[in-house]
Formats: structure tokens, C-alpha cells, sequence
């Protein structure tokens, strides 16, 4: 278990207050300017000593994002901005960040953009978060008044300024192209990339895009040091974590641990159960609902870090951890998270737009026990023909949660389907006809 001393985000709970004062005495703007004044290089290359990978979800090595910036300043303006639009559902540990943890956030924000050269950072909240970003706002305003961002940030020589920006509500924001278009006042749509936002970003200027708990680890890391952070979790998956772990458990909460910590520790010990006991488990979705569910036999020996969730065909993401309990219909969860996603499609691609509707309706089918057994052949072969045919993951993101459900459930969805006297042939259900998988099933 995680020690305190080593606890980077100690008001997670909200004991000891936001204000700027509360967090200088555990330790925020200490030695800032002296930080900054070791250096860009210094900086970038103690991030890759610590060996930081991104907290929003892809976990792409933070130190070497940074160094993609370009080194000379031209003509364009480089900027940093901060994603704080946290919609993936089972997520909710920027928001305790935003609003007990302010002035990490900040301090963090002064020092990335320094290394990636910045003058202006914007930290994007989805809409729905107004009242944590008012908080923010309260801890952006006081770092102003007391020369700690602004003018010659914290006596260092160099000049930020931090604005926030509301995001609508729109789940696909989160991804951050689509991020930079909500920013620039267009529809919320991801571009094609390349060329990468490191070059070619927000108002085609370089722009460095960092998650809120990325950046709000930071100043910590480089007070302490690279190689302290590289000591927690294990190779290539080090420090610490923010985990939100909800569902059928006891005690839903957030709590920051060690990268590599045990699934059953999380849950036991800090959310207080499963209900109905650990035998009551059914499946466990380990990091926000993109991700493909991890089945109870697994749960027992899981770790919880980005290689070990790879290695069991899942992923770490968000560290949003959704428990199933046995009193759930697995079937009818999955349907639901086929619908959200159906639902929050920005619809440009046709097999994200067309394949996300197909994938809930076939689900809502095979809860209700309606489905044939042809469709459960045809719903893997439609997650096949999304993932990897989008512009952006939300194509991987919308299928995988339903191929973790084929991968450990089939027998489930066939046994109850098979039961229902009213089974529908492929044929009769005319909007699922599609000739191409016809032919290939030889119906
Ligand atoms: Fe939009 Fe989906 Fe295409 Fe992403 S994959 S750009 S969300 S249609």
C-alpha cells in the first residue's frame, strides 16, 4: 500500500482546504522558480526519468510529448492546454483535482509551459463541471494576485496566463483534436491527424495537450525527483494513480495508490467490498467504460497498471473502475454502454455512426432474449469493422467494451437467446441486412 509520504494529492478529500495558503503548506510553489530556472532541458529530461505517462487515458510518455514542441519560437505562439473534459463515464478524479487540488494544477501548468515554451495555457472543463471550475477560477485568481502566475510567474522571468474554457457536454471533446475545435469556437470534431497538434494545434500553432492529473503531478516529481517517482509501480508504469472505483461497491470512492497495485486491494480494502461479498463478482470494467471488461477469474490476481491490463486484452484508461456484481444483467450494461456511445457519435465516420447504432440495437436484442444466433457472429464482425476504420479511438472505444463482453459472456448471450421460442431469423429483421455479411454467412 501507497505510504502517505509518498501520497502526491494529500487534500484529495477535502480535510485541509483549496486555498492557495492550505496548499503551500503541503508543499505547492515551493522552489518553483528555482525549478524553472534549471532549465527546459533539465525539466523535460527529469519527466523522462520518471518515466510519467499520461493520465487521460492513451498513457503516452509525458516527458517525450514535451519534447515533440518545436525548440525555436517562430511567428506562431505555442500553447499548452489542459484537459479537464472527463466524460468517460466511471471517471471522476480530475474533477476532485479541479476542485480540492487547485494549486497543483496551476503550478503545474506554470512549469509545462515553461518547458514547451508557452505564454498561454487553457484548461478545458466539460460543462457539467461549472461549479469545480468555479473553484479553479477562485485558485487562478489568487495565483494572480499573488504574482505566482501572471507577469514574471513566481519571480521566474517568464509570463502565463490561464484561461478556462467550458466544453458544451459533448463526450467526444474529450478527445483532443476535437478539443482544440470546441476551443476555437467550431462543432466538437476530431481531425485528421497527421499533421499532430505538437505542430500544427490550436490555431495551427504547436500545442502540448496534457491531462489534469498529468500535469498536476509535476511540480511534485520534480521536487522530489524523477528517480523518486520511477521507485514506485515497476518498470514503465511507475508512480502513483488516482483510481475512481464505482459500482456495486460499498464504498464508491477515489483513492490515490501505487501504479501496480492489486485490482482485489482497491477494491476490498479501499471501497469496501463488492457487494454481496467477492464471491458475488461478476466482471469488472478496470478504466472507464471504453475499456473491454475483465472477468472474475482474472479479477483475483489482477495488477492495475497500462502493460498488465494490456497483457488481459483490456486497458488501464482512466482507472475508472466500474464493479458487476452478480446481481446485474451483463448483457443488459453492455447495451447501455452501446447506447451511450451511440449516442455521443460525432458522426463523421460511417462505421462509427452507422456501427455504433447497429452494435446497441443487436445488444438490446440479445438482453431481451429477441436475438437470433447469427447476430452474435455479425455483432463481433461489426466491432471488427470499426475499431481501426475511424478518424479518431472513439471507434475502438465504442467496440472494444463490446468485444470484452463477447470475448468473456458468448455463452451467456447465446444460452439466452437460444431459450426464447420467438428466435428471429437474420433475414427478418431488415435493417441489419446487409449483403456483404449475408454472402459471407451464405444465408
Ligand atoms: Fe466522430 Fe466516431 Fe469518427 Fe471519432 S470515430 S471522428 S467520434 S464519427
Amino acid at each position: 500500500m501507497l505510504k502517505d509520504e509518498d501520497r502526491i494529492f494529500q487534500n484529495l478529500y477535502n480535510d485541509n482546504g483549496s486555498d492557495v495558503a492550505s496548499s503551500k503548506t503541503r508543499g505547492d510553489w515551493t522552489k518553483t522558480k528555482e525549478i524553472i530556472e534549471k532549465g527546459r532541458d533539465w525539466i523535460i529530461n527529469e519527466i523522462k526519468t520518471s518515466q510519467l505517462r499520461g493520465r487521460g487515458g492513451a498513457g503516452f510518455p509525458t516527458g517525450l510529448k514535451w519534447s515533440f514542441a518545436p525548440k525555436e519560437l517562430s511567428a506562431r505562439p505555442h500553447y499548452l492546454v489542459i484537459n479537464g473534459d472527463e466524460s468517460e463515464p466511471g471517471t471522476c478524479k480530475d474533477r476532485d483535482i479541479l476542485r480540492f487540488e487547485p494549486h497543483k494544477l496551476i503550478e503545474g501548468c506554470l512549469i509545462a509551459a515553461y518547458a514547451v515554451q508557452a505564454h498561454v495555457c487553457y484548461i478545458y472543463i466539460r460543462g457539467e463541471y461549472f461549479v469545480d471550475g468555479e473553484k479553479l477560477q477562485v485558485a487562478i485568481d489568487e495565483a494572480y494576485e499573488k504574482n505566482l502566475i501572471g507577469k514574471n510567474a513566481s519571480g521566474s522571468g517568464w509570463d502565463l496566463d490561464i484561461y478556462i474554457h467550458y466544453g458544451a457536454g459533448a463526450y467526444i471533446c474529450g478527445e483532443e483534436t476535437a478539443l482544440l475545435e470546441s476551443i476555437e469556437g467550431k462543432k466538437g470534431q476530431p481531425r485528421l491527424k497527421p499533421p499532430f497538434p505538437a505542430l500544427i494545434g490550436l490555431y495551427g500553432c504547436p500545442t502540448i495537450i496534457n491531462n489534469v492529473e498529468t500535469i498536476a503531478v509535476v511540480p511534485t516529481i520534480l521536487r522530489r525527483g524523477g528517480k523518486w517517482f520511477a521507485s514506485l509501480g515497476k518498470e514503465k508504469n511507475t508512480g502513483t494513480k488516482i483510481f475512481c472505483i464505482s459500482g456495486n461497491v460499498n464504498n464508491p470512492c477515489n483513492v490515490e495508490e501505487e501504479m501496480s497495485v492489486s485490482l482485489k486491494e482497491l477494491i476490498e480494502v479501499h471501497a469496501g467490498g463488492v457487494i454481496g461479498g467477492w464471491h458475488n463478482l461478476q466482471a469488472v470494467i478496470p478504466g472507464g467504460s471504453s475499456m473491454p471488461l475483465i472477468p472474475q477469474s482474472t479479477c483475483e490476481t489482477l495488477t492495475m497498471d497500462f502493460d498488465s491490463l494490456v497483457a488481459e486484452k483490456s486497458g488501464l484508461g482512466t482507472a475508472g473502475i466500474v464493479v458487476i456484481n452478480k446481481d446485474q444483467d451483463i448483457i443488459k450494461c453492455m447495451a447501455r454502454i452501446a447506447r451511450f456511445y451511440k449516442h455521443e457519435s460525432c458522426g463523421q465516420c460511417t462505421p462509427c455512426r452507422e456501427g455504433s447504432g447497429w452494435m446497441w440495437r443487436m445488444l438490446e436484442r440479445m438482453a431481451k432474449g429477441d436475438a437470433s444466433r447469427d447476430e452474435v457472429d455479425m455483432l463481433e464482425d461489426v466491432t471488427t469493422q470499426i475499431a481501426g476504420h475511424t478518424i479518431c479511438a472513439f471507434g475502438e472505444g465504442s467496440s472494444w467494451p463490446v468485444q470484452g463482453l463477447l470475448r468473456h459472456f458468448k455463452k451467456e448471450i447465446e444460452n439466452r437467446n437460444d431459450l426464447n421460442p420467438s428466435i428471429k431469423k437474420i433475414k427478418d429483421i431488415p435493417y441489419l441486412v446487409d449483403q456483404h455479411l449475408l454472402d459471407k454467412k451464405n444465408v
